[in-house]
Formats: C-alpha cells, structure tokens, sequence
C-alpha cells in the first residue's frame, strides 16, 4: 500500500467497523480499515461453529445509533449479527475505505515525523499518523498443551475455525472445553453424532437463556418510532444491574447462584452428574453462560461427560487421567483464545524505539483501556480491562470510540502531531483500577481464569458499572497528555 492515510484502523468487527462510521460522521474521511481476512466481520466471521449466537441480547449488542427491529430473536445467531455488520458498511458506505487480505505485522512509532509506520505482511510499509486497533481480544484459537495432540490421526479442529466439510453423523467426537463457545455447539451435534465425549475441567455457572424469536407483529411494533430504542434500554438497566454483584458486593451474586443452581436441578435429575456440574468457586469469577439445551444435550445416552481430565492424546484416542482410553473420530477443540500470549506476539514499538512488551513487562495496561504511554496516536478498542461480565461490549465500544474521536479533536484544535498520556495519568488510574479489583470476584472468587495473568492481576475487566466508564470516558482531561508537536 503506497498511501499515506491520516488514520488506520486495524479489524473489521464492531470495534473496527464502529470508529469508521463515527470518523466519517465527525467529517474525517482520509482513513482505512484493514482486515487480515477476505471478507469483514471479525468474531462474527470467524465463528460458525453450529449454534453460535450472541449471548447479550441483540437489542443490545448493536450499535446504539443503528437500532435493528428486525432481529429474529432475542439472541440472535452469528450469521444473522455478520449480516448486520454488512449492512451498517454499506448503510454508512465504508467500502471505499475496506482492505482486504491485509495483515498488520508490524507498527512502528517514527520519533522524527511522529508517524506511524504500518508494515503489512508481504507489502511495502506505509506510513499513518493514527492507529486505531480493533482485533479484539479473543480471535486468536489456543489449543491445550496436552502430550500426543500432534499424533492424533482423526480430524480435529477449534470451535473458532470448525470445518464444515466434516459431516458429523455417526462419528464418535469428543470435545474438549465446557466454555461459552462449547455450551452452544454440544447441544447442536449431540443428536448427529453416534457418541460424545465431553471433557470438562471446570464446570461453568449457566443460568436458563431468556431466549424467544420475535414474531413478525412483534417486529413491526419494534419498527414504530421509539419502540426498539425502549426494549434497548430496558435490557441496559436488567443487564447494568448484574453489576451489583459484580462491582458493589460479591455476596450479592448468591441470587445468581441460586438461580443457576435452580436450573441445575431442574434440568439434570440424575444427582450423581448434578454434583460433577455443580462449580466450587463463586458465580461470575468466570464468565457466566446461559443454555436451556446445554444440560439436557449432557442427559442424552450418547452423551458423556468427563471429569477426569485429558491425560494424553493417541492416533485414534484420548487417555483420560484415570488411564481409561476412549476412542473417538474427531476431536472439536472449545478451549477458548490465547488473550495474554496472543499480545507478546505483537511487533508495535513506540517512541525511542521501546517495544510494547518492554513497557508492558510489569503488566498490560492503558489509560482506560485505550491509549498508553509511550505509543502516541495509537488508540485500543476494547483495550486492557475494557471487558465485561454483565453486558455489552459494543456500549464500551462506543465509549472509546467517542473518546478517540476528542483526542483527535484536541489535536486539530492544538495543531499537535500527535498525543501521548502521561505516564503518571496512566499509573495513578491503574492502581485504583486494581486496587478495586483486588477484592472483587474475579480475582477473589476462587478460580482460575483468562481473565487474569500470571500474577494473578485482572487485565481484562472493567471493574464497574458502564455508565460509569461512559461518563469518565465522556470529557478527555488534555492534561492527562503530552501532545508533540
Ligand atoms: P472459554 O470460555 O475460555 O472456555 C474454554 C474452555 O476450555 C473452558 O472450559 C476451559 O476450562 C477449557 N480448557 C482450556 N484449556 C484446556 C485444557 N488444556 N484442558 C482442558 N480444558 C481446557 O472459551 P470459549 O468458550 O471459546 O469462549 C471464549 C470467550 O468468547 C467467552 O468467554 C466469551 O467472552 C466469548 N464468547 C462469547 C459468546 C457470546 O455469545 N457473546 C459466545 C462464545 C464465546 P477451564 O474453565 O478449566 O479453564
């Protein structure tokens, strides 16, 4: 790519789609998005796996400004949210700034032209004085250490990259993982399939889905003027409640629990297998998953689920720890996404030639997630504890785009090239970030989960409410920054 774009943004999915539409409204038009696939979409791209839907409500998990009434059910499947996706690019004419098939390998802060050069795999580097990442946090597979997994001779594949060329039905599969992408697809192959191993290392909390499609009257009411816009925020203020819990009082989650234990015992009467999916560790230290067909697909004759651990991988088996040896034809990967590893293998280096994982080796961290020190006019969407538990991370998009959209301004406004936070800014809004979450139930809900590092510190979540981060995120302090000019 020869151009020189004002901005860059990285990624295709809500995030990246989502700074587009609001810089074209704001009057910037000299950018572009690259995708490192062929086609937009990012999560909702990638993962087709049978079953896949959102597990927010779609009224919710949308753009606030692009109200949907017509989403077939309160959690509407992937391809209809991919659908979605498509249509804000052509509603808000993005093609023109879309390229495909472009992979970012590598950005790196130019101290002299305060520009950033973009390097993209098998392309002559260009330069930016913006970058925008939208990839995410969860779109890179991670597949367990487990010995033997390379000898295995069957198919296998992740949930993220399922193979639809595999025709199921009568195979004997074993899954490995009991996460929110595996609830959704054990339900959906459980009746093809001649049996189903399902290994579980920790049983997830699930409470019942509130799931329903609407009816075409339905919709037309929702397509009446102010209609949907109520149904969005009255799913805002059911989900910002759950943050009680989470952010005010971990014991305020027992109603949760009940709840999820409720839906336990109503729907797997055998006790024996009650107890192997009753969790240990408080709800809401993991993610918490919703499926009315999760547990009764586990009820099911050809269904079994493993407690004991996968000890090794064979040609044509898996050896649980007890050394039983059960033989399977596929094995389907839901063990989620590499979050922290995936960052070490980033190439970004900032000002005086410091690389992003020498100024993170104490820990990954931004000022609000969105911007850190040392990396100038380089913005995060859905950055470092920008993650939810309890509702919609499209909100937090747009809070962060709103706020890219100010710094950009106080840029034009000071004629500076770029703006850099301060590292004092950045430290003094980290430390009260964790010294919340030091006794919240991520960390103090006894489990293990990505969503801390190997310390043991929370680099993933938003410790709060999110009308809270919208409200903080709503006014830049200028002097939180130094711009360069
Ligand atoms: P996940 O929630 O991280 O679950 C991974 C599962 O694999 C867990 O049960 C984990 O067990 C297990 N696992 C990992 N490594 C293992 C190993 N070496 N041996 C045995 N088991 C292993 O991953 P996911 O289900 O793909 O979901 C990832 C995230 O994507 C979710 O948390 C959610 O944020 C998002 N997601 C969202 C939706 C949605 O509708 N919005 C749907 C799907 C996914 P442990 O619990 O013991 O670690």
């Amino acid at each position: 790519m020869s151009t020189h774009p004002g901005i860059t943004i990285i990624g295709t999915g809500f995030a990246g789609l989502g700074m587009a539409i609001k810089l074209k409204e704001a009057g910037y038009h000299d950018f572009v998005i690259l995708e490192k696939a062929d086609d937009l979409g990012g999560t909702w791209r990638d993962n087709t796996y049978p079953g896949c839907a959102c597990d927010v409500p779609s009224h919710m998990y949308s753009f606030s400004y692009r109200l949907n009434p017509g989403w077939s059910r309160m959690f509407a499947p992937q391809a209809e949210i991919w659908d979605y996706l498509r249509a804000c690019v052509d509603k808000y004419d993005l093609t023109p700034h879309l390229r495909f098939g472009k992979e970012v390998v590598g950005l790196e802060y130019d101290d002299a032209t305060r520009d950033w050069r973009v390097s993209v795999a098998g392309e002559e580097t260009f330069t930016t004085n913006a970058v925008v990442s939208g990839i995410g946090a969860l779109h890179v597979p991670s597949l367990p250490a487990i010995p033997g997994r390379e000898s295995f001779a069957g198919v296998s594949f992740h949930s993220a990259e399922w193979d639809h060329s595999v025709d199921l039905t009568g195979k004997r599969v074993a899954v490995i993982g009991t996460g929110a992408s595996a609830v959704q697809f054990v339900p959906q192959i459980a009746g093809k399939v001649s049996s189903l191993h399902v290994f579980q290392r920790t049983p997830p909390w699930i409470q019942p889905k509130p799931d329903f499609p609407f009816s075409s009257r339905a919709r037309r009411i929702l397509g009446l003027p102010g209609a949907a816009r109520a149904l969005r925020t009255s799913i805002y203020w059911v989900l910002e409640t759950r943050a009680l819990g989470f952010t005010v009082d971990p014991r305020l989650m027992k109603v949760h629990e009940k709840m999820a234990l409720n839906h336990l015992a109503k729907q797997v009467p055998d006790p024996a297998l009650r107890a192997r999916l009753t969790p240990d560790y408080t709800i809401g230290c993991k993610r918490i998953l919703i499926s009315n067909d999760y547990y009764p697909a586990l009820g099911r004759e050809n269904v079994e689920l493993i407690t004991d651990g996968v000890r090794e991988i064979r040609e044509n088996s898996i050896v649980d720890s007890t050394g039983r040896e059960i033989e399977v034809d596929v094995i389907i990967y839901g063990t989620g996404f590499k979050v922290v590893e995936a960052l070490d293998e980033q190439r970004i280096i900032g000002r005086n030639g410091v690389k992003i994982q020498e100024a993170w080796q104490d820990g990954v961290e931004a000022y609000y997630g969105i911007t850190t020190a040392g990396f100038p006019n380089l913005f995060f969407l859905l950055g470092p504890n920008t993650g939810l538990g309890h509702n919609s991370v499209v909100f937090m998009i747009e809070s962060q785009v709103r706020y890219v959209l100010d710094c950009l301004r106080l840029l034009s406004r000071t004629k500076a090239r770029a703006l850099d936070v301060r590292p004092e800014a950045q430290r003094d809004y980290n430390d009260r970030l964790q010294s919340r979450l030091n006794h919240l139930i991520w960390n103090e809900g006894g489990c293990d989960s990505w969503y801390l590092d190997e310390h043991g510190v929370n680099r993933t979540i938003w410790p709060g409410f999110t009308f809270e981060y919208w409200a903080r995120t709503r006014r830049l302090r200028p002097e939180a920054y130094e711009l360069i000019r």
